[in-house]
């Protein structure tokens, strides 16, 4: 009984995994014919001051739809494209876009706008990023206090290996740097100190128990209130209530992303729901 139970387990084990491994090429093998001006495009989520009344910029999100494949999310696709090397031409895509994009709504609004970038920790190790974020700004014209490149903190990124200088870099020529998902992962204050680091964006995770766990809400506020001492600016990542919103604002957050203020959406329906507002209502 006990003997052909295990057996049956490993069986379901081994087709799991198989499954699994099967799906992956099946998306390296779309991700690599696919054809990126057709397949990949950009949505935008907005992100607020902590009432809703001011926007100060948006996040660039990847969305991806294959012909043979339907709708991939980044948290599945993303991670094959950095094993396999594609990101680099994925990551590039992604700022020309962004780029592109701010530089038409530079055109059509009087405020320059603010714009997040995910930056992959592949390509940050990639000897010639730099020059290439120099080159997309000058060919886009985009000011580069524009651009916010938010670089998930990871086991990979080595506060002693090349990234330091290349942060560095990215930092003099004026763009932000933002530690995505802060709160979860490896970060520390010595990441912090060692990596020139502008913003630090609360995950999500973090931020869904403020109103419901006082330890929680202690947390986020110790976070503020270090970053504050250290002159970085904090962004609260999916929230989604005006509860949330409240208790961000009285622990004095910057900065707002999340469903309540906004899904992540197209440029132009983006233009049309943040951008030509006629007057603004306070949310929160
Ligand atoms: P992230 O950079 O932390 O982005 C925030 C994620 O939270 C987005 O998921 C966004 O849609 C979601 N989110 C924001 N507000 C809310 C909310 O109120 N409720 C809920 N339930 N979710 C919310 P998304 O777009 O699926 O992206 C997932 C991750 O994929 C991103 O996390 C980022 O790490 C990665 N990613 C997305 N686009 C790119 C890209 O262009 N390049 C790279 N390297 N990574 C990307
Ligand atoms: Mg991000
Ligand atoms: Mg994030
Ligand atoms: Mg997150």
């Amino acid at each position: 009984q006990v003997k052909s139970s295990k057996t049956e387990s490993y069986a379901l084990y081994d087709e799991t995994l198989h499954q699994q491994e099967r799906r992956k090429q099946e998306l390296e093998l779309a991700l690599r014919d696919s054809d990126f001006g057709r397949e990949l495009k950009l949505y935008f989520q907005p992100e607020y001051e902590p009432t809703g009344t001011t926007l100060i910029g948006m996040e660039a999100l990847l969305r991806w739809r294959s012909p043979a494949l339907g709708l991939v999310g980044p948290v599945e696709f993303i991670p094959i494209a950095e094993e396999t090397g594609l990101i680099l031409e994925i990551g590039e895509w992604v700022m020309k876009t962004a780029m592109e994009q701010i530089r038409d709504w530079n055109k059509r609004y009087e405020t320059e706008f603010f714009v997040g970038i995910n930056i992959s920790a592949v390509q940050l190790q990639n000897t010639g990023f730099v020059g290439l974020v120099r080159k997309l700004i000058e060919e886009t014209g985009v000011n580069a206090s524009q651009l916010n490149f938010e670089i998930t903190e990871s086991s990979t990124l080595n506060p002693n290996g090349a990234a330091v200088s290349i942060l560095k870099q990215l930092s003099e020529m004026g763009i932000s740097i933002a530690v995505d998902d802060f709160g979860t992962g490896y970060s520390s204050y010595g990441y912090i100190k060692r990596f020139s680091i502008d913003i630090l964006k609360i995950d999500k995770q973090l931020i869904d128990t403020i109103t419901t766990n006082p330890n929680d809400a202690q947390v986020v506020k110790a976070i503020i209130a270090m970053a504050s001492a250290l002159n970085i600016r904090t962004i609260a990542e999916g929230v989604e209530t005006k509860e949330q919103a409240r208790l961000l604002k009285k622990m004095n957050c910057d900065i707002i992303q999340g469903y309540l203020f906004g899904k992540p959406v197209p440029a132009e329906e983006f233009a049309d729901l943040h951008l030509d507002k006629e007057e603004c209502e306070i949310i929160a």
